[in-house]
């Protein structure tokens, strides 16, 4: 079912004490029942913030995590890790991790095989650098990145999918696509996904955009029918902004 969600990256941000303040923050905020909220702290913090949000309508989820149940991969958090803290969701091929961690397509694809077989949803992000952009090739590139990560599901997995569009070049940068660009992309992607299974699965999946959304831009890029929401990274850090973009619908 398409669904209206903001969800916050916090990235590598917030100590523990900055989370609890930041937490503290957000559970004055109210929004729509039809708004789904997310947030996803360091991994240090998610216990603590899990348990700060359990009864409340913010859903804490992992930024990342790897794509083996256990093993020898030092340093790295599984899903049945994030599980058992009582994480169900879980960001994945954000375009910092594509471009720091080297985490390619084929990378990307078990990470969401692992995430799925443990019952956990997940935001997948992808997204066209400035120079696809400049030379036209922007959906070829969102094409192969949806391709070549997810089109290996059965259908039935992508009621357990959100789709993140995030051109790179906009984010964290102060750059907005417009939200033409954001409602092009967008209704591209729908129509990448119902060419492969059926226009209900297209007409139904939920497609945030991200990219330097701020509480000034959010209601027009909201308004556009082919974009559902937003994963938003510097305006999730303050609770008055974030939820300014939350209540923007
Ligand atoms: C992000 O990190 O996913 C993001 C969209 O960041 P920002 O909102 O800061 O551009």
């Amino acid at each position: 079912m398409r669904q209206n969600i903001v969800a916050g990256n916090w990235k590598m941000n917030n100590d523990l004490s900055q989370t609890e303040t930041l937490i503290t923050a957000l559970k004055k905020q109210k929004h729509r029942s039809d708004v789904e909220v997310m947030i996803a702290p360091s991994f240090t913090n998610l216990w603590n913030a899990f348990e700060a949000l359990r009864q409340s309508d913010i859903e804490v989820v992992a930024q990342n995590m790897h794509f083996a149940e256990n093993g020898a991969y030092t340093g790295e958090v599984s899903a049945a890790m994030l599980k058992s803290i009582g994480i169900q969701t879980v960001i994945l091929g954000h375009s910092e991790r594509r471009a720091y961690f080297n985490e390619d397509d084929a990378l990307l694809a078990k990470k969401v095989d692992a995430a799925l077989a443990n019952d956990m949803r997940v935001v997948f992000c992808f997204g066209e650098e400035l120079a696809d952009r400049k030379a036209g090739n922007e959906e070829a590139v969102v094409e192969s990145q949806i391709k070549n990560a997810l089109f290996h599901l059965e259908a039935s997995a992508f009621k357990n999918i959100v789709l993140a569009y995030e051109p790179v070049w906009a984010i964290g940068t102060g750059e907005t696509a417009s939200p033409e660009q954001a409602q092009d992309m967008h209704k591209f992607i729908r129509e990448t996904l119902s060419n492969k299974y059926g226009k209900a699965l297209g007409d139904n999946m939920s497609i945030l955009y991200g990219g330097s959304v701020k509480p000034a831009n959010a209601k027009e890029i909201f308004s556009k029918p082919d974009v559902d929401g937003g994963l938003i990274g510097g305006a999730a850090l303050n609770a008055a902004d974030f939820y300014a973009i939350v209540n923007a619908f």
